[in-house]
């Protein structure tokens, strides 16, 4: 049964409820969700529901009416993500596992993982000990395996997951293992569940040869049962009449398995199928059928692989499938699940030991966004580190080369900068924790030995260029585009044409030491640009009541399904400052809602967002910080 908790529960009350379901023969285990918190208890221990219902601090008691009770949806209502060495598995991520079947020798499975890794797989397979239908063939390396497998995987940062088929080589195990794997045979075996479900380390569960959803669900009831609490299950195909394929993908099973459970579900097309040929199309399947992730033999050489060489894809197409199966997750909302790096050092990010923190900005020294960095942050405390594109502001911030990023959103003639609106919700690991807004003020900049009256040509970037139009047409310059407006300034120097001229702020020309032309050549001298700091969301700075939010949000397709958003937002006394529709990636025609709403500061935006998400296909915050001053 379901023991839902008031929510401003005392913890003497909890604690008691607690003991009094342990002493009536209970397991307890306590869960957050994202609204209550609840108990779930479960055991064979009978009990009047109205006796729990009257302890003070309990809501509601709700029983679960399947037979498997932790791993039931009733039990618990949100995704279970399962952290394994900084990587999550389920919700909205997608994970890629992947490796040969079984471990051979240290140069075989170092390469796998560097292939693995460089494609953009997250975790690392492979068999130590491999359960074989011949007793003559190739049974794994054993321990040994397991060392050469998880050198590997520390190597290229990539956790691993390996079988175990008897419960005796748990003491061997347990020090390489990040993930457990119970194969398909033993699925039943419910004495390795019980060992294994109470090692509380997470488990894949593949799914038994011919087991029905009900027995692999209280397969996974007893690792949960046991103590683990990450259990993800794994569908790899089950015995049918077909003798084509190995085993015939049960793919069916992930819309229904979703329904009754919150546990991660990882599809096998390798062994599903057993043919090389068919495991990329049923990845893909997979992945559209809304599973979580894919596990997939690859294997350096396959013709060479000593077992499953036949399912093994090569590496150029496992790197290609990783590729694609991005595009299919984004239409279901999904990320692919990448491997956090660590943040690094100060000392490999600094370029001088004076500054201790490094911001990361795109165009060259010089650049607007540079001086809005400025702006923001102290000089004397920051650096600034130059990046080509605002993707590369991005990675630098994910990766730790810089503490935080900062990136133009709107301007005030141009309108938004769509890309880094989209990259703010390709990045979920970051979070907009600031914005500031600069005056764009542009100048024509030219070698110092020429003159307003030589110039012909004129290179900048295309914002820069329309938004001093007109002063370009009066002279009739010929204008060329430039990726950034610092960096037309430094191609100009190089030229060290006469006749040559950039449009960039004052910065640039300061920094390149070139000079200004024709200064505030800009049409409407009202030109701002307003730009976003982002930061790893666990780096984020503590914010006092911050007023402002920022969010994503997709409708559902219904008449006044906006509106109905909008009065959620207008109820609340949140003051929708903008809104902004962008094309969702992979589903043409169709549009996610960016919104940045004022509030006082001290409104609880959380209770507004829960009915937004009711009434939403998709919703999230992309940062709540401190509005800009004007
Ligand atoms: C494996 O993953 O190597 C394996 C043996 O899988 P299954 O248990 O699904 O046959
Ligand atoms: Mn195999």
């Amino acid at each position: 049964m379901i023991i839902v908790l008031n929510k401003q529960i005392e913890p003497s009350d909890k604690e008691r409820i607690v003991d009094y379901l342990k002493e009536k023969g209970f397991r307890v285990r306590e869960i957050q969700g994202e609204s209550d918190t609840v108990l779930g208890a479960v055991g064979s221990a009978a009990v009047d529901r109205s006796q729990i219902q009257v302890l003070p601090g309990v809501a509601e008691v709700i029983p679960i009416s399947k037979p498997y009770k932790l791993a039931s949806r009733e039990f618990k209502k949100e995704d279970t993500v399962i952290k394994v060495g900084g990587v999550k598995i389920g919700g909205n991520r997608f994970c890629v596992m992947g490796g040969p079947c079984a471990v051979e020798n240290a140069g075989q499975i170092d390469a796998a993982a560097r292939i693995v890794a460089e494609s953009g797989g997250v975790i690392l397979r492979g068999g130590a000990f491999k359960p074989r239908t011949s007793p003559y063939a190739f049974q794994g390396l054993g321990e040994e395996g397991l060392k050469l497998m998880k050198a590997a995987g520390n190597k290229y940062g990539l956790p691993i997951a390996t079988e175990i088929v008897s419960e005796k080589h748990i003491p061997l195990m347990e020090p390489y293992v990040d993930i457990y794997q119970i194969g398909a045979r033993n699925m039943q075996n419910f004495e390795l569940l019980k060992a294994v479900g109470k090692l509380g380390k997470p488990v894949m569960l593949k799914r038994g040869l011919s087991a029905t959803m009900m027995e692999w669900l209280m397969a996974a009831e007893y690792l949960l049962a046991n103590g683990t609490d990450d259990v993800i299950l794994c569908e790899r195909g089950i015995r049918t009449f077909e003798t084509e394929t190995r085993n015939t993908l049960d793919l069916s099973m992930i819309p229904v398995l979703k329904k009754v459970t919150h546990l991660p579900i990882i599809v096998d097309p390798s062994h599903g199928t057993g043919r090389r040929d068919s495991v990329i199309p049923m990845a893909m399947a997979a992945a559209a059928a809304g599973a979580d992730g894919v596990i997939v033999e690859m294997h350096p050489n396959p013709e060479k692989a000593l077992s499953d060489g036949a399912q093994s894809l090569y590496p150029e197409q496992f790197e290609k499938m990783v590729c694609d199966l991005r595009s299919v997750a984004a239409i279901l909302n999904k990320e692919l699940a990448r491997i956090p790096q660590p943040a690094a050092e100060p000392e490999t990010v600094l370029p001088t030991a004076a500054h201790p923190h490094s911001v990361a900005f795109q165009g060259e020294h010089g650049a607007f966004s540079e001086i809005a960095l400025k702006k923001f942050f102290d000089p004397e405390k920051y650096c600034s580190l130059p990046c080509k594109t605002f993707h590369d502001v991005f990675e630098s911030v994910l990766k730790g080369e810089a503490e935080f990023g900062i990136v133009p959103i709107e301007n005030s003639l141009a309108g938004s900068i769509h890309t880094n609106y989209d990259l703010l919700l390709r990045y979920p690991d970051l979070t907009i924790c600031g914005e500031t807004k600069i005056r764009v003020s542009h100048n024509l900049i030219g070698i110092k030995t020429t003159e307003l009256k030589n110039i012909k040509r004129v290179y900048s970037h295309p914002q820069a260029l329309s938004q001093c139009a007109r002063f370009i047409e009066e002279h009739g310059y010929r204008t060329f585009a430039v990726v950034d407006t610092s960096g037309s300034v430094a191609m100009v120097k190089e030229m060290n044409d006469p006749q040559a001229a950039a449009i960039a702020g004052d910065a640039a020309a300061e920094y390149w030491d070139m000079k200004i032309l024709k200064p505030g050549i800009e049409s409407d001298p009202k030109n701002f640009t307003r730009f976003y700091i982002v930061c790893r969301k666990e780096n984020k700075p503590k914010t006092e009541n911050p007023d402002k939010v920022s969010i994503v949000f997709s409708t559902k397709d219904e008449p006044g399904a906006l509106l109905k958003i909008l009065k959620i937002f207008a109820d609340g006394g949140l003051n929708l400052s903008k809104l902004e529709s962008r094309p969702i990636f992979g589903k043409p025609w169709e549009y996610l809602f960016y919104a940045a709403l004022d509030t006082d500061g001290k409104t609880d935006t959380k209770g507004i967002f829960e009915s937004v998400k009711d009434h939403s296909e998709f919703f999230k915050v992309l940062g709540s910080f401190k509005k800009m001053q004007d």
